[in-house]
């Protein structure tokens, strides 16, 4: 009996389309979702936060992640 070689755990994995890409690579596309509250302050001139992130690769079209941390969405609005 052998036992499997363990995968490192120090780097966590992203989700990754066929060929390769996570979210933060250049190919990934952003589809930002937003919420009616979010639409409403959009409306009147504030910014809000979206709901939830679509990443999809613009190479292969494949979806990559879904993103609904607020804390990784507002990381995002902010670069
Ligand atoms: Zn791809």
């Amino acid at each position: 009996m052998s036992t499997p070689p363990t995968p490192p755990t120090d780097a966590p994995a992203r989700p990754t389309c066929r060929c390769g890409h996570d979210r933060t690579h250049h190919f990934a596309r952003p589809r930002m979702r937003y919420g009616w509250t979010a639409w409403l302050l959009l409306f009147s001139g504030a910014s809000a936060a979206p709901r939830e992130i679509l990443f999809t690769c613009g190479r292969c079209g494949e979806r990559i992640e879904r993103v609904t941390d607020p804390a990784i969405l507002r990381d995002f609005l902010n670069h």
